[in-house]
């Protein structure tokens, strides 16, 4: 934590981010729901995707690019198979109803694939794949960002996708869940957006220049922004990278085809107002298990892939999950860090709903 730092409780967090967005015009129930979801990415550890995001939904919000009170409408219900479309309400609305949609067909039908279209931005997509795996099912979801453009393909010098994360989960009965989130693009743009806000500086190797050559420096995706303004990644010269070379380029590539072609929401391209669309596969172990016994043998192989020596004896090696899970143990019990930068551009974005003072 840095010597500015702001330590905040998450449930005094969460009471003033819900009234921010219940001054925006949020209903008292979705506020809390996208307040929730905001500092569950905080507590996760995903700063990235918390409550830095509040300026920029609110100015979604206002400019109807993402609406309060929004609804996951059935286009096409094929049983094992559901076309939805969020119609751009908040994906931490319309997100979490997709998933209640698929995690009862999975259920009923042992498989389902729920393609969500024109979601309202998802945030930390680890969250959808908790409640899957809390439900007791794995889940696959590839997502991507329909107007917007971030990331150079491999080998390129400008943007053609977005940030397309993709997340794997797999419940554990007998011990921690396998929950892999990762964003394509080397680093999430929101790690960037700290980065702006004062906080850590990007990862190595995340961004490029105009010119295609690697910068530590920001403003290579935002461009200047004046004092006071929310950064618009569209601005700047240069792109973030796809991580992995030409394997996370591919895959990079693959969010944009099954969740932005395959399910209509549309696929990376210039705009205003960037929205989601997610491809979600949910499995239901019990159902593929013949009496082999899915549950011993995951916990099992998992138990030994952590038992590995560690390269590091200080750093016994993890699972994906266990990162958020320590994170939200420690700050469950000590209190959210934020930059004071970001902590001072929340209580300015409070005072510009006219929402009450909670802090
Ligand atoms: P990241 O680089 O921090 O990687 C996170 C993943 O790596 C997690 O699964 C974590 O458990 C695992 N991990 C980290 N350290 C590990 C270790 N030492 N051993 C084993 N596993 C380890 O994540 P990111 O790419 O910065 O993405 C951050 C968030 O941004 C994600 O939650 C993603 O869903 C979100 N995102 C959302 C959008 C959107 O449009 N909604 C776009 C991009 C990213």
């Amino acid at each position: 934590m840095a010597q500015d730092d702001v330590l905040i409780p998450a449930e005094r967090l969460t009471a003033f981010i819900a009234g921010t967005f219940a001054a925006a015009g949020a209903s008292a129930e979705e506020a809390q729901e996208i307040a929730g979801n905001l500092v569950g990415a905080n507590l996760a550890g995903h700063d990235s995707h918390g409550v830095v995001r509040t300026p920029r939904y609110l100015e979604n919000a206002r400019l109807g690019q993402m609406v309060f009170g929004g609804k996951a409408e059935v286009v096409t219900d094929g049983g094992a198979f559901l076309l939805l479309d969020g119609g751009f309400g908040f994906g931490q609305t319309v997100g979490r109803q997709a998933v209640e949609i698929g995690v009862e067909r999975a259920k009923r039908e042992g498989v389902a694939l729920v393609a969500l279209r024109r979601a309202g931005h998802l945030g930390r997509i680890g969250e959808w794949a908790e409640r899957a795996s809390a439900a007791g099912l794995a889940s696959i979801h590839f997502v991507n960002v329909g107007r917007s453009m971030l990331v150079a393909p491999f080998g390129a010098a400008e943007r053609r996708f977005s940030t397309n994360p993709v997340c794997i989960g797999v419940p554990n009965p007998s011990g921690e869940d396998f929950l892999l989130d990762f964003a394509t693009a080397t680093a999430a743009e929101g790690k960037i957006l700290v980065a702006m806000k004062g906080g850590k500086a990007p990862p190595a190797g995340s961004l490029i220049d105009g010119d295609g050559r690697l910068t530590e420096d920001p403003r290579a995706l935002y461009g200047e922004t004046e004092p006071g303004a929310v950064p618009d990644p569209r601005k700047g010269p240069g792109a973030l990278t796809a991580m992995g070379a030409h394997k996370g380029s591919g895959l990079a590539l693959a969010c944009e085809l099954l969740a932005g072609t395959l399910t209509g929401s549309g696929a990376a391209g210039p705009g205003e107002g960037p929205y989601n669309g997610m491809l979600s596969i949910y499995i239901d172990p019990n159902r593929l298990d013949d009496g082999f016994g899915w549950g011993a043998a995951t916990a099992d192989y998992i138990a030994f892939v952590k038992s590995a020596r560690p390269a590091d004896p200080a750093a016994p090696v993890m699972i994906p999950g266990d990162p958020e899970r320590q994170a939200r143990a420690k700050r469950l019990a000590e209190g959210v860090p934020l930059p004071r930068e970001t902590w001072e551009s929340l209580v300015a974005a409070a005072r510009s709903v006219g929402a009450p003072e909670a802090a």
